[in-house]
């Protein structure tokens, strides 16, 4: 079971994208996918078509009410595709969270805990675990990262990318020495990249230039129907199969699938 946490806390770079369509494709591929929701928003949720008026147990139960993740996921809302949704309650569990004990653990004893009910259940053996991380530096944050044995980090191709990066990575650098010493950097991924402008390419250099190797040969460009897809609960796979968007993220779980070293 890989666990990676979907992070950046600059709102809108495309991380509910990514952990939406990602999960999607990996699917596709026959992959057992869990996507956990971590922010408020429940964007990813509703993504994949879960109405959020009509959730029941969430998240929000997992981390403030110590239920298993077991009890609230919503089953095959994909074919291969589990999702732990949130609701606005989370909003709230932020400052709840803080008078728990081991308030940054919370979220790794819930997956250690599907680790071992995996053991004895098929149901629950997942290839992958994707968190779709609110747009914060918060305790539901590091709740991800303590949680994670890696990070994606979506950065969005305009003015400033790099800007919040080397906070992001101080933080890291905390969790991993007090809590989680074998996070690390799964892969960086340029979103909403537009290939006709310079100011994309010269984003693409500097962000080469600062991660190496870790930055992803895919790049996802920006696709007016990955906007739209979530408006239909769909992800872009079956929204529009043959848009450009669609194409990026499925070369997206190709590349993932690689650099895992898993097949297909
Ligand atoms: P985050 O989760 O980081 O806040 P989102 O994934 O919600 O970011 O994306 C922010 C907004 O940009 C959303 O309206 C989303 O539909 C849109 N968006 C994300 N990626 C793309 C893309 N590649 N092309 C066009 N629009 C995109
Ligand atoms: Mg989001």
């Amino acid at each position: 079971m890989r666990v990676i946490a979907i992070v950046n806390q600059k709102g809108g770079v495309g991380k509910t994208t990514t952990c939406v369509n990602l999960a999607a494709c990996l699917a596709d591929r026959k992959k057992h996918v869990l996507l956990i929701d971590l922010d408020a928003q429940g964007n990813s949720g509703s993504g994949l078509g879960i109405d959020k008026k009509s959730v029941e147990k969430s998240i929000y139960d997992v981390l403030i009410r110590q239920q298993p993740l077991t009890e609230v996921m919503v089953k095959e809302q994909r074919k291969h595709l589990d999702v732990v949704p949130s609701t606005i309650d989370l909003a709230g569990a932020e400052v709840e969270l803080s008078t728990t004990a081991e308030r940054e653990l919370c979220l790794r004893k819930a997956i250690n805990e599907l680790k071992e009910k995996a053991e004895e259940d098929e149901n629950y053996k997942y290839d992958f675990v994707l968190i779709d991380c609110p747009p914060s530096l918060s305790l539901l944050t590091i709740n991800a990262l303590a949680a994670a044995d890696s990070l994606l980090i979506p950065i969005q191709a305009e003015y400033y990318a790099l800007e919040g990066v080397s906070q992001l990575l101080r933080t890291v650098e905390l969790v991993r020495a007090a809590l989680n010493p074998k996070l690390h950097i799964f892969g960086v991924l340029l979103t909403m990249y537009d290939s006709r402008t310079q100011l994309s390419n010269q984003v693409y250099e500097e962000v080469q230039n600062f991660f190496q190797e870790k930055l992803f040969h895919t790049v996802i460009p920006r696709n007016v129907r990955l906007s739209e897809a979530p408006s239909y609960g769909k992800s872009i796979v079956e929204y529009a199969w043959l848009s450009k968007g669609a194409a990026a993220y499925s070369n997206l779980a190709k590349e993932v699938l690689k650099r895992a070293g898993m097949k297909r």
